[in-house]
C-alpha cells in the first residue's frame, strides 16, 4: 500500500535524526477514510519498518471522543488505553501510542510528531507564545501545556474545533508548549517542506550557535567517589564533560538553567530532580548528598552536575545509561537556545507531580496486579 510505503520512508527520514528526535520518542501515522496506521509504542522511528505500525479502526477510535471516563486519571488513562485496544484492527500484540487520538483528530492524511531541538528550544522558553505568534500568525495553532493523555486529547480537540471554525481548515502545525510539534498534510513532500518552513522561521535572527556538546570522559576526586558509591550498588555511571557541559556546571546560577525538566519526555529518563555538587566535595560530602538526595525523592540521583567539574550519570545498564546522557545533554541544548527566546521555561511543580505520581501509581498499580 502506497500510504503505508510512504509513511515508513518519511518516518525513518525523521527518525533517524537526532535534531528532531531522541530515545524513542516522537510518532507517525497514516489515514484514510477508515483506518489509521499508527507507530507502536516503544518501537523507536529509526529504522522503522511496516511491523512497527498498529492499525486501527477510525470509528471505534472516534467513540473515546465521547466518552466520559471520570476524575481519578489513573482509571481514566487505563479505560482509555481499553478502548483504544478494542479498535485495533491489526496487529494484536502492539499497542498503539498514547497519543493515537490525537493523530485521528488531525484531519490530514500523514502526520508526524517530533520534538526538535530547535523546535523546542522555542516551545520551553518564557516567551514561547508570543514568539510563535510573531513567527507563524495564523499559520500554525500554539496550545498551552496541558497534561497528557485524555486531557490533553480533549484540550486540543476544542481548539483545533475553534481554529477550523475561524480558519475553514484543520491546522497544519501545532505547537505544544513544552513538549514539541505535530505536523500534518495529505502528501509527504508537504510535510519535509512545512518543517523545512519552521525551522527557517525559529531561525530567523536568532543565534544558533551551540557549543560542542560531544561528551568526552574525565576525573576528579568528586567524579571518583561518585562512580564508586553506584559501582558499590551495582549501578552504572559515568563522568562526561564538553564545553557545552561546562557551560552549565560553572556555577550554581547557571545550574539553575537546567535545574528542572522542560518535557514530560526528560523525566520518563532522567526524572524531575537533579543533584549539583559543590566544588571539591570530599567522599564524606558525597556520600552525605547522595543519602539526603534520596530520602527527598525516594530514588538515587540519575543526573548530577558537579560545580566546575561535569556532569555524572547514573542507571542500572550501560543502555540506559546512554539514554539518560543524551536526554540531558538534549535538555542542556534547549535551555542554551531557549535564551534567544526569553530564557528556559520548566515545567511548573504541579505540571511535574501530575507526570512523577502518575509513573508512580502506575508503576504501584501494575506491581499490586503482579504484571
Ligand atoms: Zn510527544
Amino acid at each position: 500500500m502506497d500510504g503505508l510505503h510512504s509513511l515508513i520512508e518519511i518516518s525513518r527520514f525523521y527518525g533517524d535524526n537526532p535534531a528532531f528526535v531522541i530515545a524513542g520518542g516522537g510518532n507517525t501515522s497514516y489515514k484514510d477514510s477508515e483506518k489509521i496506521w499508527i507507530k507502536a509504542s516503544g518501537i523507536s522511528l529509526a529504522g522503522i519498518g511496516e511491523d512497527g505500525f498498529v492499525c486501527l479502526s477510525r470509528k471505534k477510535l472516534q467513540l473515546i471522543e465521547t466518552r466520559d471516563y471520570g476524575e481519578d486519571p489513573v482509571q481514566r488513562e487505563n479505560e482509555v488505553k481499553e478502548d483504544m485496544h478494542k479498535a485495533i484492527i491489526s496487529p494484536a500484540n502492539l499497542r498503539p501510542s498514547v497519543e493515537t487520538s490525537l493523530h485521528n483528530l488531525i484531519g490530514y492524511a500523514y502526520v508526524i510528531h517530533t520534538h526538535p531541538t530547535l523546535v523546542n528550544a522555542l516551545l520551553c522558553a518564557r516567551d514561547a507564545g508570543h514568539e510563535v505568534e510573531a513567527r507563524f500568525g495564523t499559520e500554525a495553532l500554539y496550545v498551552d501545556y496541558t497534561d497528557p493523555g485524555f486531557i490533553l486529547f480533549k484540550d486540543l480537540q476544542e481548539q483545533i474545533g475553534s481554529y477550523r471554525r475561524d480558519h475553514g481548515k484543520v491546522p497544519r502545525i501545532i505547537f505544544l508548549q513544552n513538549h514539541g510539534v505535530f505536523v500534518g498534510a495529505d502528501h509527504v513532500d508537504e510535510i519535509k517542506r512545512l518543517y523545512e518552513e519552521i525551522e527557517l522561521r525559529i531561525k530567523a535572527g536568532m543565534r544558533f550557535h551551540l557549543p560542542p556538546s560531544g561528551p568526552v570522559d574525565y576525573r576528579s576526586d568528586t567524579a571518583g567517589a561518585v562512580n564508586r558509591h553506584f559501582s558499590s550498588r551495582n549501578l552504572k555511571s559515568r563522568s562526561v564533560r564538553s564545553a557545552l557541559i561546562d557551560h552549565f556546571c560553572g556555577s550554581h546560577t547557571q545550574f539553575e538553567k537546567i535545574s528542572r525538566p522542560f518535557t514530560p519526555d526528560i523525566i520518563v529518563y532522567c526524572k524531575s530532580n537533579y543533584l549539583f555538587l559543590r566544588k571539591g566535595t570530599g567522599a564524606e560530602g558525597v556520600g552525605q548528598a547522595l543519602e539526603t538526595f534520596e530520602k527527598a525523592f525516594g530514588h538515587y540521583p540519575k543526573v548530577i552536575v558537579e560545580e566546575a567539574g561535569g556532569l555524572i550519570v547514573a542507571e542500572e545498564s550501560d543502555r540506559a545509561l546512554q539514554t539518560v546522557l543524551e536526554v540531558f545533554l538534549e535538555l542542556m541544548k534547549i535551555s542554551f537556545l531557549s535564551d534567544n527566546f526569553g530564557g528556559p521555561h520548566f515545567m511548573t511543580p504541579e505540571q511535574i507531580h501530575y507526570i512523577d505520581n502518575w509513573e508512580v501509581e502506575h508503576y504501584r498499580r501494575k506491581v499490586a496486579k503482579g504484571l
